[in-house]
């Protein structure tokens, strides 16, 4: 048998994988799962709010990957019977013309939440656009009271990508504490969230990037890799540890040999898959889930400024 570190010792489900080919994490049934929970919410909470809870989505541009989340959130709020508003501007829109938008939106009793679709394009400073966001309405979490909130381990709204990599580690792996973490990545929207979210898990996490020497050698100490990079294939099945939880946030696209173009993640799927106990799929690992935290989000959100004991759909699928 592999032998694993001593704090591996009660991962009972990883050991017996070892050798064998990883489970396969299957995002948007976790996703359904939170949906559902989400929808309930949703119906305990509008009688009181006299209103249905809103989300507005602002999409700038015509990059057709944003165009495609926008549509792929829009869908899903209102599957959880939620109201969405979305807001399309021009590609040479000015500054001042967005951040005029979000302050009417952050005045607009009638709305919950607000999401920017990032990235915006070139010209436009995405950071100082987010800063405009009132932080109570701000359900991707990236406000500096948010960051900061998270931080500080106080209340907050939590970035939805991170999120959900926590949620799907804590589904496959239950409690994490003691486990080792490599977040590969340090972005703001992702990296650095995701480290944080897996210490208030008492994890012991390794944030990397591109100029950690030896990354290989890094990963193979992790009991979860998580892969936040933007390079196709990146991870190899020979960077994991036996038995390891695997979640790739990647989404790249890439040529096929038949000339169409495909999602890959920033895990080569199929080295690792023989290597790792459980991995997420890219597409439909982390991405199904970013959009039931933004959900959840925006219940939260809806129910605080209301003043209304929060339900939380999190605690519901997850329970401690
Ligand atoms: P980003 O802002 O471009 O950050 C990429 C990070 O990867 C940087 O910290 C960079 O290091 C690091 N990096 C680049 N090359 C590396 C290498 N060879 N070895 C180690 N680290 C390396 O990207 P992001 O916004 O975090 O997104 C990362 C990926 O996740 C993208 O594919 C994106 O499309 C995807 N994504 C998916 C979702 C989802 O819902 N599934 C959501 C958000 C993002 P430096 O800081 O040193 O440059």
């Amino acid at each position: 048998m592999t032998s694993l570190p001593h704090e591996a010792a009660s991962m009972t489900d990883i050991i017996a994988c070892s050798g064998a080919a990883a489970k396969v994490i299957d995002g948007k049934a976790a996703a359904a799962a939170v949906d559902a929970a989400v929808a309930e919410g949703v119906r305990q909470i509008t009688p009181t709010l006299g209103r249905i809870p809103c989300l507005a989505v602002v999409l700038v541009g015509q990059n057709p990957a944003s165009a495609l989340y926008v549509r792929n959130k829009i869908r899903r709020a209102e599957a959880v019977g939620m109201r969405s508003v979305q807001h399309r501007l021009s590609a040479d829109v000015n500054q001042k013309t967005i951040i005029d938008l979000i302050r009417q939106l952050n005045t607009d009793a009638g709305v919950d939440g607000i999401l920017v679709q990032l990235p915006l394009p070139a010209g436009l400073d995405g950071a100082r656009v987010v800063q405009s966001l009132d932080p109570t309405k701000d359900v991707d979490g990236l406000t500096s009271r948010n960051a900061g909130a998270l931080v500080l381990g106080a209340a907050g709204i939590r970035p939805c990508t991170p999120s959900g990599c926590v949620f799907l580690a804590r589904r496959t792996l239950g409690d994490l504490t003691g486990k080792s973490v490599v977040v590969i990545g340090r972005s703001i929207l992702v990296g650095k969230p995701a480290t944080l979210l897996f210490l208030a898990e008492n994890c012991t996490v390794t944030l990397t990037h591109s100029r950690t020497g030896d990354l290989p050698r890094i990963c193979r100490q992790a009991d979860i890799v998580v892969a936040a990079v933007g390079r196709p294939g990146l991870v190899k099945g020979s960077w994991i540890k036996p038995g390891a939880l695997v979640i790739d946030v990647g989404i790249n696209r890439i040529d096929s040999k038949d000339g169409q173009s495909r999602l890959v993640g920033d895990v080569d799927f199929e080295s690792a898959i023989e290597t790792a106990g459980f991995i997420t799929p890219a597409p439909g690992g982390v991405g199904p889930m970013t959009i039931a935290m933004l959900l959840v989000n925006t219940v939260a959100a809806a129910s605080h400024r209301a003043g209304l004991d929060v339900p939380d759909p999190v605690a519901a699928v997850l329970p401690r």
